[in-house]
């Protein structure tokens, strides 16, 4: 289990990088092929720059050619991808480990059909990595980023549902879970004129819906609207930032989408153990 783990992890930290480039060439409007190169200076990049974590440790974190800083996004995106990766394959093998046919041997679950349960969560992941620093750079939540990865969660759930007849959520949960991630959102956008809330917002609440089901969206709403309450008084106890000014909603619904998909059933039981 712990070597499994140690080569998920470094996966994830491969995947952290191939979304780094990702996320940039979708903000220059670029094709995903292509060999990658540096921001500041265009260099390519040899394959010895481009190790996740290492690369950037070992030049000190700046370009090895123009010698500019390389942001810390980098880093921490791999890093962070790799530990995501890392927890959704302990959280799926373990849930797994108590179904008697696949028993503790972490290979009979990845090498059975419902390691594709961790392929959606890794799925779900990297998505929500690419929402979150979108958001965080440039205050944006694409629809070439919400649109196609609806329709692959539509395609994870269907295939649970009705091929592999192991429902994680059945089409009625995941449909209603989406109308109302979409509406909650088209609420606000009404209430506030389009002023608090964008379409993109709308999109990435339908997106979450039907990734979630019921009850983890509830959870991954409340809880983004927690921690967006407390970082927003705080930015402005520390007088960075105006009553009222905008704080970018996918920062906080990206990340409490990921926490609410390993997490949310047992929130949603500790909250409300009556309703559950
Ligand atoms: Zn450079």
């Amino acid at each position: 289990m712990t070597f499994l783990i140690l080569v998920v992890f470094v996966l994830g930290l491969l995947i952290g990088s191939f979304l780094n480039c990702l996320i940039w060439r979708l903000h220059e409007d670029e094709t995903i092929l292509g060999r990658s190169y540096c921001p500041s200076c265009h260099h390519q990049l040899a394959w010895y720059d481009n190790i996740p974590l290492l690369s950037y440790s070992f030049l000190g974190g700046k370009c090895r050619y123009c010698h500019k800083k390389i942001s810390i996004q980098y880093p921490a995106v791999e890093l962070a991808t790799g530990l995501l990766f890392a927890l959704a394959f302990w959280v799926e093998a373990s849930a797994m480990a108590i179904v008697p046919a696949f028993g503790a041997n972490p290979f009979n679950f990845i090498f059975s059909p419902f390691s594709l349960f961790l392929l959606k969560d890794w799925f779900i992941i990297a998505v929500m990595m690419v929402v979150f620093i979108y958001d965080l750079r440039w205050y944006m939540i694409l629809d070439k980023v919400t649109l196609p990865a609806m329709l692959v969660v539509i395609a994870f759930n269907l295939y649970f549902e009705f091929v592999l007849e192991y429902p994680l959520l059945t089409w009625r949960n995941w449909l209603i879970s989406g109308i109302i991630g979409c509406s909650f959102f088209l609420m606000q956008f009404v209430a506030t004129k389009g002023k608090g809330i964008g379409g993109g917002d709308l999109r990435l609440g339908l997106l979450m819906g039907l990734a979630l089901g019921l009850p983890k969206l509830f959870v991954a709403i409340m809880l983004a609207y927690l921690v967006g309450a407390i970082v927003g008084l705080s930015l402005m106890a520390a007088g960075k930032k105006e009553w009222g000014s905008k704080l970018p909603l996918g920062v906080f619904l990206a990340p409490a989408t990921v926490f609410a998909l390993f997490y949310g059933e047992q929130i949603w039981q500790l909250l409300f153990p009556s309703i559950y």
